[in-house]
């Protein structure tokens, strides 16, 4: 599992405004945004801005807040989007799925019918 943290990672750009996003909440520890390749419409992910790889190598306050802040942000995606369900999702490494290696929560709703919504 990686934990040198590399600078330049697309989240690490989206954190110094580098890269654009679509804001859903900002404050002085956390960013939260619409991904950019949904896996249904509202997938949103949260990022703390302390620099951290992955689960293991964020110091726990950070990970208290950051997790408290999904919840907050998860309820506001369930009200506005009203899903059926919603996933919270989270990969460390390479092996796992992690594409972008700066942690991050996905929050991914999730519809009944067949078809997702995209
Ligand atoms: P991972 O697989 O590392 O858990 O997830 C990384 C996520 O970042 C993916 O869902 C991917 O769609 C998203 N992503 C990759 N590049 C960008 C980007 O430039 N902007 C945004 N908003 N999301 C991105």
């Amino acid at each position: 599992l990686q934990t040198q943290y590399d600078p330049k990672n697309i989240f690490a750009k989206i954190l110094s405004g580098e890269i654009p996003s679509a804001k859903v909440y900002e404050d002085a520890r956390i960013l939260s945004f619409m991904d950019a390749f949904p896996q249904t419409k509202g997938h949103t992910l949260v990022i703390p801005k302390v620099k951290a790889c992955n689960l293991f190598d964020i110091p726990s306050e950070h990970l208290q807040n950051l997790i408290a802040q999904t919840q907050k942000i998860g309820r506001a995606v369930r009200d506005a989007l009203e899903p059926d369900g919603i996933r919270l999702m989270q990969f460390n490494g390479e092996a796992a799925g992690q594409t972008v290696f700066h942690i991050h929560f996905h929050i991914i709703p999730a519809w009944s019918e067949a078809a997702p919504r995209k």
